[in-house]
């Protein structure tokens, strides 16, 4: 198969590129690299079967060929991150929903209707407060809070674009809401709580709960994200499904804190910070996300490979060898200027 990935370099995108590479597809990849990283593509360095446009798929003049060329389209290439969704207000709108737009109009207009996989969020149920979160609920959008919904806002449009294209003109669209991917090359900057709290327990840090902590989430661990999508693609296949992508066990974020000392054998403690010091002024924290996957499940029959423990255990391994580069990395400057001063 032909693999188009906008946003292959980033987190989820680069664990789909190894996935479809190791199926011995031809996967291209176009990324500009605001959020991603070339380095978590880097594995793949030698393989011809990869190729790489670093490019914002806003003006890319060669979206069209790509576009002519792949039989699925993932598009992940977005703006995320609870601070970068925050900072960047006008932006969020721009790439997530003008980029979507652009891609599937170059579908349109490509005469051949390659498959489309759209990802969505659980953002989109925003304030829905149900204890599962089914893809035929409503969708929620407070209107307080200011720009903190853009991100939400994006993705709603994003699934109504992807809808419009496939009854309008027959393009194939799967959209993935996905929940609280986690897992390897997630990175903790833009706010994403596990990367976070595994690099402070890893450091014997103060573990930063926001709030008390009491809200949950459901968090799956990306090498089964990656897998489910490709199955629901793949059985969705010519047809259009909207569909919660994600693991259904749900964990407070202090049990998560909890979890997370107890596994890294951390001395950390847990430090309360209210939701105003973490985020400013406007922000609503969500209570609790759960999804329903019975909609996955019954049509792929997905199971999950990767429980949170094992998450967690795979990337406190990785936080402790990247702890140990900085340290080495350290004595080696430290030595070379006691070396100088000699
Ligand atoms: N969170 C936290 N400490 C951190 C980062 C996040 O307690 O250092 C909380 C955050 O307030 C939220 C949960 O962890 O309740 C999940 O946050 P994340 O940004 O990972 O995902 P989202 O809120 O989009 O589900």
């Amino acid at each position: 198969m032909h693999i188009l990935i906008t946003g292959g370099a980033g987190f989820i995108g680069s664990h789909l590129v190894d996935l479809h590479l190791a199926r011995g597809d031809k996967v291209h990849v176009v990324d500009d690299l605001s959020t991603g990283q070339r380095s978590n593509l880097a594995h793949h360095d030698d393989n011809a079967n990869l190729r790489f446009d670093e490019a914002d798929i806003l003006t890319w003049p060669q979206l069209d060929r790509a576009v002519a060329w792949a039989d699925r389209i993932y598009n992940l290439a977005a703006v995320v991150g609870v601070y970068r969704v925050l900072a960047e207000p006008t932006k969020v709108l721009a790439v997530n929903i003008a980029a979507c737009e652009r891609l599937l109009r170059a579908a349109r207009e490509g005469g051949w209707q390659p498959q489309v996989v759209l990802a969505s969020s659980s953002e989109v149920y925003g304030h829905n407060d149900e204890d599962i979160l089914h893809e035929d609920q409503d969708l929620v959008v407070s209107t307080r809070a200011g720009t903190r919904w853009n991100y939400s806002v994006s993705k709603i449009a994003d699934e109504a674009l992807g809808l419009s294209y496939a009854q309008r003109f027959g393009i194939p669209a799967v959209v993935s809401r996905f929940f609280n991917t986690v897992g390897p090359r997630q990175v903790g900057r833009y706010g994403m709580v596990l990367p976070r709290f595994v690099s402070q327990a890893v450091r014997n840090e103060p573990i930063t709960v926001f709030g008390g902590g009491l809200q949950t989430r459901s968090f799956c661990d990306v090498r089964d994200t990656v897998v489910a999508l490709d199955a629901l693609a793949t059985a969705v296949g010519r047809g259009t499904m909207v569909a919660n992508v994600g693991n259904d066990r749900e964990i407070s974020i202090i049990e998560l804190a909890r979890l997370i000392i107890e596994r890294s054998g951390s001395r950390s403690e847990i430090k309360h910070v209210g939701l105003r010091e973490a985020y400013g002024e406007d922000f609503e924290d969500i209570r609790r996300r759960r999804p329903s996957l019975n909609r996955l499940r019954d049509k792929t029959g997905f199971q999950h490979l990767y429980p949170l423990e094992r998450t967690i255990d795979d990337l406190v391994a990785i936080e402790r060898a990247r702890l140990q580069e900085e340290r080495d990395g350290h004595c080696t400057l430290v030595r070379t200027q006691s070396e100088r001063a000699a």
